[in-house]
């Protein structure tokens, strides 16, 4: 606890939370689609009960903000689903984001959070490495990717992110993405240990100071490279630059720069004719991760290239494009609470089993590890794959003239 600055982390709620607050009617539609509460069934987990709990110290009918209030608003995934079936419009994110920004302000954000934010700070990547390590991926590969010497003008900057820079599970993301750059005769640069975090669990944590020097600093590394485009295969990495870098650094920082989801990216090359696909007669559904189709209203892309794959079936889950069920691995839940993150992907495998799908295709690093460890420790058989490792198996050689 801290007295003093409580009272201006109250002070802050305050002031904009009536607006906010009163919107909410109560109706409790936004229960149904929560995975929190879904799975934990405590109304001070749900959104209706986090607008509750923002609306008691907006009215200061709550003596003290305590480690137990805090963790209420920690325990959230920040998807974003509440938001899409409130008939009244509240705006759950933009209370989330109040709040963690003032607990972080008055010293309760949690000792796995706070780490993170240190390492973050520190290393300049999520897993505490030297960051030099960011180009690991590249390691075992057959030839290395032209992008590590790229010479002169190249047409995009490929921002791998943190997760598939460090994680050698994920290694095989960027290796496909790169392979297939190639392929496509797309020419291209790797920031290497110039790139940072881009400073979305950080912003998650409420630490949007912190954000917005990893994200400076992203921006003028892109910038030295002359490319006029960057791409991410990460959507958490490209909802921050494409939406909050401007936010937070101005307008016009990104002016002359293109950003792009490998999925916009890849479906531009299909489009293009610079990607010939051999036939692949699966049937699979495609997981929206949030970041991305929710709050980045990226969802025809990807199919896009999933249907200009000879032969095979796509079909969709019960909840699908914007009413697409987090994997899990959102809003750092998995730092904060990592056995309720660990039991939320159960439900959406079963919703692929329940399409007929045997592959479920995502285009998300994070979706990946979270939906094929569940997969794993259930036993359920059923395979995860992103979008470009799908294309990387499937493209014909020498497509491009
Ligand atoms: S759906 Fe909206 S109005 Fe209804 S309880 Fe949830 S936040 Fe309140
Ligand atoms: S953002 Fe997602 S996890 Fe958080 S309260 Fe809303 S639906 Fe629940």
């Amino acid at each position: 606890m801290c007295t003093d600055k409580v009272e201006t982390s109250a002070h802050i709620v305050s002031q904009v939370a009536e607006e906010l607050y009163l919107k909410c009617i109560r109706c409790g539609k936004c229960l149904s689609v929560c995975p929190i509460y879904r799975e934990t069934r405590i109304e001070t987990m749900s959104p209706r009960g986090k607008v509750a709990l923002y609306r008691a110290v907006g009215e200061d009918d709550l003596p003290e903000i305590s480690p137990v209030y805090a963790s209420k608003f920690y325990t959230c995934l920040m998807c974003e689903a509440c938001r899409e079936v409130c008939p009244s419009g509240v705006e759950l994110d933009v209370i989330m984001n109040q709040v963690r920004a003032d607990l972080a302000h008055c010293g309760l954000l949690p000792d796995s959070l706070q780490r993170l934010s240190d390492i973050i700070v520190s290393a300049g990547n999520i897993s505490d490495e030297d960051n030099a390590r960011r180009l690991g991926w590249t390691e075992n590969m057959a030839s290395k990717p032209v992008g590590l010497d790229y010479d002169g003008q190249v047409e995009m900057v490929y921002f791998v992110g943190c997760v598939s820079s460090l994680f050698p599970a994920s290694y095989h993301i960027p290796q496909s993405l790169a392979g297939i750059l190639e392929k496509a005769g797309v020419s291209y640069a790797l920031m290497g240990g110039e790139e940072r975090c881009c400073g979305y669990p950080l912003l998650l944590n409420g630490e949007s100071e912190l954000a917005l020097e990893m994200a400076q600093h992203n921006v003028e590394a892109a910038r030295v490279t002359g490319a006029p485009q960057v791409v991410m295969s990460c959507p958490s990495c490209y909802h921050m630059w494409k939406h909050t870098y401007p936010e937070i650094l101005g307008d016009d920082v990104l002016d002359g720069l293109e950003i792009l989801h490998e999925t916009e990216m890849l479906a531009g090359l299909a489009r293009a004719g610079r990607l010939r696909f051999k036939p692949w007669p699966v049937t699979v559904t495609y997981h929206d991760s949030c970041d991305l189709g929710r709050k980045s209203d990226i969802f025809d892309a990807p199919r896009e290239v999933l249907r200009a794959i000879p032969e095979l079936e796509l079909v969709e889950m019960a909840d699908h494009r914007a009413h697409s069920l987090c994997c899990g691995g959102g809003g750092n839940l998995e730092t904060y609470n990592r056995e309720l993150a660990q039991a939320l992907p159960l439900r959406r495998l079963r919703q692929a089993e329940e399409a007929g799908a045997s592959t479920i295709v995502v285009s998300c690093q994070q979706c990946k590890r979270t939906l094929a460890g569940a997969a794993r420790r259930e036993k359920i058989r059923i395979r995860v794959i992103d979008l470009a490792e799908v294309v990387a198996e499937q493209i014909e050689e020498e497509p491009h003239a």
